[in-house]
């Protein structure tokens, strides 16, 4: 899937660059001291179990969430000092934000290019174009509330990079997407990246981080305790496969044995 130019910038921008971020809910470490460098061009993977961390270190890369120590600026701007600035230069999709109902795709994709400063021809055309690359043609007219599970999260998935954002964090992006669906915005999010984008794949998925990844972050209780190329996480664990060697990373031996 080729993608037509929009109006955002993917050249000449810092990716995202993290240092000491931390977060804590009460007594649980939820982000616990992660530095990750995402450089534009690149995929990385954010890879761990249940309550790692992911989501709340992504919140924080998406100003949802103010951290209570460290530093991140994605694209060159600093998430705390200029929350707006980051959301105008970030696609950031995500399991809970909700379509509105009523709504048709392509009257929520054009209101939401309106927030992004985007009108006439050349949001209509990134729509047309956007519906065709993320296979909305078919419901593209239809109520939102009447669309499938998949069919939504490919509608949130074209709302995520409309605006043609420099920097992209997925969290969980095929999640409810058939087998073709899948393969399709993976394929996407690889050739976003080799338009320059810096991408962030969270997936408990290893044969997604093994498509498109350059690099993946391993996350447990708060903290990367394995960043690298998926070659060099692989030496690492000393196993023969990602999957095997995943738990040796996390340093915990899963229950019922490792995957074959
Ligand atoms: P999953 O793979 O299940 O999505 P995750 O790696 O994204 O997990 P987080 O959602 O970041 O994990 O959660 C990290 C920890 O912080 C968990 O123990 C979670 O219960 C806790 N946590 C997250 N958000 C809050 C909150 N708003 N209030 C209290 N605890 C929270």
């Amino acid at each position: 899937m080729s993608v037509a130019p929009g109006p955002g910038s993917t050249a000449g921008h810092a990716g995202i660059v993290a240092r000491g971020l931390r977060r804590h809910f009460g007594a649980i470490a939820a982000v616990d001291g992660i530095d990750l460098d995402v450089p534009p061009g690149s995929v990385v993977g954010l890879l761990g179990p249940n309550g790692a961390g992911k989501t709340t270190a992504m919140r924080i890369l998406a100003t949802l969430l103010v951290p209570q120590a460290g530093t991140a600026t994605v694209a060159g701007v600093d998430v705390v000092a200029d929350p707006l600035g980051v959301r105008r230069r970030l696609g950031y999709l995500t399991g809970d934000t909700g379509l509105y109902g009523r709504l048709t795709p392509r009257e929520i994709l054009r209101y939401i290019g309106r927030l992004h400063g985007m009108s006439g021809q050349a949001l209509a055309a990134r729509i047309e174009h956007l519906s065709h690359a993320m296979g909305l043609d078919a419901f593209v007219d239809r109520r939102a509330e009447t669309l499938s599970t998949g069919q939504k999260q490919r509608v949130s998935i074209a709302r995520a990079v409309l605006h043609d954002p420099p920097v992209l964090i997925l969290d969980e992006p095929t999640s409810g997407l058939d087998i073709l669906a899948a393969s399709e915005v993976l394929r996407f999010f690889r050739d976003e990246a080799d338009r320059g984008k810096a991408v962030i794949l969270s997936t408990h998925i290893l044969a997604e981080v093994e498509l498109i990844c350059d690099r993946a972050a391993i996350i447990h209780h708060g903290r990367i305790r394995a960043e690298g190329s998926l070659e060099e996480l692989r030496e690492a664990s000393g196993a023969d496969t990602l999957a095997r060697g995943f738990f040796t990373l996390l340093g915990e031996a899963p229950a019922g044995g490792a995957p074959t």
